[in-house]
């Protein structure tokens, strides 16, 4: 397990990513000791990339870009336009990915981050597959992994399991389309943190670690035991990033769309060091066993 490299979310230290936030973040991610920073990608407009690239590289850090879509800028819609708008969203994200120097684009590639009033219609599902497929011909060449983000009902209607993912990823058809598992959401949909894991197994591609209430690692009721574990069963050896939201630190979009109202802490460096701490210690255990 030693070979998993720690990620942080940028948002535990700024809410958006103009020049001044990003300097902030990649210093205090380098500061808490992680090897990899993810760059929401709902703030792209005021995102500098090369000035980014190359604060990330002067660090020495490894980049994952991450998103989610819009309802109206939805691949996972049943009206062309929007399912047109969705894909113009991802093949900008492609590019900025790899302007970045990164590796992984992961997220809600597939829909909307938001609370859906209905169930996925065929067609819509029908046009993900369609569009994911075509991103990830074009991803592949560049050397990038696309991650398919399990989320809760709450924020997607398109996979809410590690179940509807795979099915999702073999619909997809290509290699570099992986799943990513997050712990947060695994909670509020999977039976516990543990099959889900063995069911991925080398599918697998990147992992967010969140407590139950996405707050301080440790302060909820999250088998983190048993899900490092599980991880170490399939040999998992990518990306495993911290990930937390707190009203402390707002996007004017992505806070919204993750239902972001309570003060779970408020001081983002002192957060990213305890979960440092709190990671790197699961992982030097389980190495001694
Ligand atoms: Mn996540």
């Amino acid at each position: 397990m030693t070979t998993s490299r720690l990620g942080i979310h940028a948002l535990v230290f700024a809410g958006g990513t103009t020049p001044a936030e990003v300097e902030r973040i990649v210093a205090e991610t380098a500061n808490a000791g992680y090897d990899l920073v993810e760059l929401s990608l709902h703030d792209e407009a005021n995102l500098d990339v090369d000035l980014a690239r190359t604060a990330v590289e002067a660090a020495g850090l490894e980049v994952v870009a991450s998103r989610g879509l819009a309802f109206d800028a939805d691949v996972s819609s049943d009206d062309t336009a929007t399912v047109a708008r969705g894909a113009a969203l991802l093949h900008s994200s492609l590019e900025t990915t790899r302007r970045l120097g990164g590796t992984h684009l992961t997220g809600a590639l597939y829909s909307a981050l938001g609370k859906y009033g209905r169930p996925l219609s065929t067609a819509g599902r029908a046009n993900a597959v369609a569009t994911i497929r075509d991103l990830a011909a074009e991803a592949a060449p560049l050397g990038i992994t696309l991650g398919l983000e399990v989320c809760n009902r709450y924020e997607t209607n398109v996979v809410n399991t590690a179940a509807d993912a795979l099915r999702l990823a073999d619909d997809i058809g290509h290699d570099n389309v992986r799943i990513h598992l997050d712990t947060f959401h695994m909670n509020i949909e999977e039976d516990d943190l543990v099959r889900p894991v063995h069911l991925v197994g080398d599918r697998l591609g990147y992992v967010h670690v969140g407590e139950s209430h996405r707050g301080f690692l440790g302060s909820g009721h999250l088998d983190f035991a048993a899900f490092f574990r599980a991880l170490a069963d399939i040999s998992y050896t990518g990306p495993i990033t911290f990930e937390s939201f707190s009203s402390a630190v707002v996007s004017p979009t992505l806070s919204n769309d993750l239902a972001i109202w309570r003060d779970l802490w408020s001081d983002g460096p002192e957060l990213a060091a305890h979960a440092h701490a709190f990671l790197s210690t699961r992982l030097e255990r389980l190495d001694v066993d």
